[in-house]
């Protein structure tokens, strides 16, 4: 039976992820985005405690758990000061897409390696002429013998260069165009003719989008996961865990901010004795995104229930909610925090300016609020379609 309190055992996974978090924070996480630097030691104790792995099958070194278990690790990562989008994609979208749709043989080669943080792996949609709009995607798979030939770009493919492996999202060649039957391949980040390159990006984070040249790169035949004619249904199996998870980023974030500036509103004085916090224009603009946030995460563990309960028709509805909700918690609360520190928002010994693009990008990947709201106003409301 489902309940509003999360399970004692999802509790305590929550406070040993806080406190292997807290161990690194904030100071860490972005120490190594300025020097260019990764995580990999961070991650790797994730996976060494089972934290990574926690959605996936037992007998491929996962924990057994759901997505509501991993949508907790990542939030409490955001939570500490380091959020990680590579949760968001390796084990959540990857692992869960192979976990599920992959063969017995597929499932032993990668999802073990997924799960302990050592073969990460990347995920790619995103093309530059298509957007948001995965139905125009063109990046192609043509079976040449046994094998699959792939041709194509992509682009804001994150973690590419901490990846062993990249599921990748094509068509195939007689599905050319129209309706998106996408078919989904593990490339390895080494095959020949696949070649990525760094975006400049203002996010203070050590993971780093590319842009991703595939240029007719061979794969094996069992590089293709799944059925090349399921559909789309496959890849919704990571799509609303995707939203769940970018959700659970931007509440984690939330937290981290609310809770900084709370504690610096109690300090800080600057009429006579009383703390800026006192003042209502300071603490209500707090409570109020603490109840947003609050919100969101209440959206968030219904979207990752329904998930765990395999009722994917209704997480659809309630993962994009869930995102849309956690995006404008995270964008107001860390506003707000700022506004609290006064000057000291902006400086990079608060740590609360280094937040901003992280949480703002929120509001457009993985799926943006304007699509968001497309599908509410269409699936929710049956209103028409506009574009
Ligand atoms: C930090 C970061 C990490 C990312 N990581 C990954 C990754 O690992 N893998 C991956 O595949 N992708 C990744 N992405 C890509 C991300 O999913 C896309 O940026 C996102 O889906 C939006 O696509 P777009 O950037 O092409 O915007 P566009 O589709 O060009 O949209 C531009 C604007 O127009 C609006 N718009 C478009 N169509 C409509 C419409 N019909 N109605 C109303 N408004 C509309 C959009 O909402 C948006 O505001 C990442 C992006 C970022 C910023």
């Amino acid at each position: 039976m489902s309940t509003f309190i999360e399970s004692e055992e999802r509790q305590e996974l929550r406070k040993a992820v806080a406190a292997l978090a807290k161990s690194y924070g904030q100071d860490y996480f972005v120490g190594k985005a300025r020097s260019g630097e990764k995580t990999s030691d961070m991650w790797l104790a994730l996976g060494k405690n089972g934290y990574l792995g926690v959605n996936l099958p037992e007998q491929y070194g996962g924990g057994g758990g759901g997505i509501g278990d991993v949508a907790a690790v990542c939030e409490e990562l955001a939570a500490q000061g380091c959020p990680m989008l590579m949760m968001v994609v390796s084990p959540a979208i990857c692992g869960q897409v192979i976990a599920k749709y992959g063969t017995e043989e597929q499932k032993q080669r990668w999802v073990p390696g997924i799960a302990d943080g050592t073969e990460t792996m990347a995920f790619a949609i995103t093309e530059p002429d298509a957007g948001s709009n995965s139905h125009k995607i063109t990046t192609t798979a043509r079976r040449d013998g046994s094998d699959w030939i792939l041709k194509g770009r992509k682009i804001y493919i994150s973690g590419v260069d901490e990846a062993k492996n990249v599921l990748v999202v094509a068509r195939t060649e007689d599905q050319k165009s129209g309706t998106l039957k996408p078919c989904l391949f593990v490339v390895p980040t080494d095959a020949a003719g696949f070649e990525y390159q760094p975006i400049a990006m203002e996010m203070v984070s050590p993971e780093k989008q590319f842009t991703v040249f595939i240029d007719d790169v061979r794969v094996p035949g069992d590089a293709l996961v799944g059925d090349e004619d399921a559909g789309i249904v496959q890849l919704f199996a990571g799509l609303n865990p995707e939203r769940i998870m970018a959700a659970s980023f931007a509440t984690g974030i939330a937290r981290f901010a609310l809770e900084k500036a709370s504690a610096y509103a109690k300090e800080r004085s600057v009429f006579r004795d009383t703390p800026i916090g006192a003042h209502q224009a300071i603490a209500h603009p707090l409570a109020e995104a603490h109840i947003e946030t609050e919100l969101a995460r209440l959206m968030t563990q219904k979207a990752a229930a329904l998930v765990d309960a395999g009722d994917d028709g209704a997480a659809g509805e309630a993962a994009n909610i869930a995102k849309y909700a956690a995006a404008e918690a995270a964008c107001n609360a860390v506003d707000r925090a700022i506004q609290t520190h006064g000057g000291n928002g902006a400086t990079q010994e608060y740590g609360m300016a280094a937040l901003l693009v992280a949480t703002r990008v929120m509001r457009i990947a993985p799926v943006s609020k304007e699509m968001i709201l497309n599908f509410v106003a269409m699936h929710s409301l049956g209103l028409p379609k506009s574009y």
